[in-house]
């Protein structure tokens, strides 16, 4: 995993049937949360470990991107981004439940160590090309995700353009940009590939501890 990561930014609720499958509702501006890059880890077949104590565990596939350079306004996606990558967005979804109830921030449910897990990163295709990929994630060789960037309710320019203006975006910043409908339950021993147009970028083992 390259150090030069900067922030994790992800965005919460991009895909309609994502916001329902957990009855939340389709926000009307772009949810983002944000990970330590602690959470980073590789899917590159190697066991990545977990809280066994913490409650349910899901995973969430998604399309990340690199930033490759200082925003400015009005700069176009494809001259911002470099790279790509698949990542899941596990989430500690009991937690989360909890902490949504008392109104509390979602880092403990989001944040935890290895939660972020990206496959190598892949030169970006711009985002025209992009809609003709959908990306998926296999768990013990069947396919429980699949998504494609023309679904999300904002799409990338604005989730850009919406980061930048809020939190600031800069080179070496990487975007989660949402899960599609599928979500669902990690348990150990679990084997998670990640692809791009049916080709698989990555894959890991889940090993909860206990
Ligand atoms: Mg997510």
């Amino acid at each position: 995993m390259p150090d030069s990561i900067k922030n994790i930014v992800c965005v919460g609720r991009n895909y309609v049937q994502h916001a329902h499958e957990l009855n939340n509702a389709v926000p009307q501006t772009p949810l983002l949360f944000t990970k330590p890059t602690h959470a980073l880890a590789e899917a590159n077949g190697r066991e990545i470990i977990f809280p066994g104590d913490r409650g349910q565990i899901q995973y969430e596939v998604e399309l990340v991107f690199h930033i490759a350079r200082e925003y400015e306004l009005g700069i176009k996606v494809d001259d911002l981004v470099d790279q790509m990558a698949i990542g899941i967005d596990f989430t500690l979804r009991d937690v989360q439940t909890e902490l949504k109830g008392k109104g509390y921030p979602w880092v403990l449910a989001k944040g935890f160590i290895n939660s972020a897990v990206i496959t190598p990163w892949q030169p970006f295709p711009g985002l025209k090309a992009m809609m003709n990929f959908d990306f998926s994630l296999d768990k013990n060789g069947q396919e429980v995700q699949r998504g494609n960037i023309k679904n999300m309710i904002f799409d990338l320019p604005t989730v850009i353009e919406y980061t930048a203006k809020h939190l600031g975006l800069g080179q070496g910043d990487i975007i989660f940009t949402g899960t599609p409908a599928g979500v669902g339950p990690v348990f150990d021993g679990d084997l998670f590939s990640s692809k791009l147009a049916d080709k698989e970028l990555g894959n890991c083992i889940i090993k909860l501890s206990k």
